[in-house]
């Protein structure tokens, strides 16, 4: 990808609240089916946070030392900004680092957290490399996109295995995570609004002003096409895939 296409991108997803499917809500619900809580000092990190939808309701519920790592100075600039005015700024340090050349130290955290990112380096590749830096019993939680049946529209199959091969039903990924060393104790489907309500329709009420802020660039418009069809495409085969939320325990 372009610098010039990314830039647009960055400018595109860092005007909403997350910049991919999911809820504070959900992110509650992971918190609780991780069986963690705010009783003792959990080191966190969160991959990819972004602009820290998930970092926010992570640092609220559990009182942690979190670490928000992402590879976009932008959006880890909104996400320090939004703890400092939230008052959580003692809890969040931010991170610029590729989340598969990370510079921790091994079995450093107690939990490690990812919405919507892992598959930018691959499940598999990420949950055997985040491993190490977990401690034993440590917990992950991370969202993936996810087959809901095992039974789909030829065309949608084509899509998915171009933009993302390792696409898989819930009982491939589980056997990923445990062949990679974790006992996976949870999982669910992010519901529809987690994609309609909370990412898709915000990011509607942006297009227009992003149209006007970058009218002279070429790519523009096809940014906003490509993110339509992105949600048309959601939107007619909803009841086909979604992100799953897996949570395991390092064994
Ligand atoms: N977790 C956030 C953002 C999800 S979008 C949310 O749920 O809203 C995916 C994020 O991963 C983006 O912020 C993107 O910049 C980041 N990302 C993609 N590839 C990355 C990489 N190799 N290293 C670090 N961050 C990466």
């Amino acid at each position: 990808m372009d610098q010039e296409y990314l830039n647009l991108l960055v400018d595109l997803h860092k005007h909403t609240e997350r910049q991919g499917p999911g809820s504070a809500k959900m992110t509650k619900k992971a918190i609780n089916l991780a069986g963690i809580s705010s009783s003792t000092k959990l080191n966190i990190a969160d991959m990819g946070c972004g602009t820290g939808a998930s970092t926010i309701v992570l640092a609220k519920e559990l009182k942690a030392n979190i670490t928000g790592v992402d590879f976009l100075e932008e959006f880890l600039d909104i996400l320090a900004k939004k703890s400092n005015e939230l008052d959580l700024g003692s809890y969040i340090n931010t991170l610029n680092c590729s989340i598969d050349q990370l510079p921790f130290k091994d079995e450093e955290f107690d939990v490690i957290w990812s919405e919507g990112a892992i598959y930018n380096i691959g499940f598999e590749k990420g949950v055997n490399y985040w491993k190490k830096f977990l401690k034993k019993d440590g917990k992950l939680v991370v969202s993936e996109i996810t087959w809901l049946t095992e039974d789909r529209p030829d065309h949608l199959e084509k899509y998915w295995k171009e933009a993302y091969p390792e696409i898989a039903s819930a009982s491939e990924k589980m056997r990923i995570l445990e062949k990679a060393g974790f006992s996976p104790i949870a999982y669910f489907v992010l519901p529809e609004n987690c994609w309609l309500d909370h990412y898709y329709l915000p990011l509607n009420k942006t297009y227009d002003n992003f149209a006007k802020r970058n009218s002279s660039k070429p790519h523009t418009s096809e940014i906003i096409q490509t993110s339509k069809q992105e949600q048309k495409l959601y939107e007619a085969n909803r009841n086909y895939y979604s992100y799953g939320v897996y949570i395991a325990q390092k064994v």
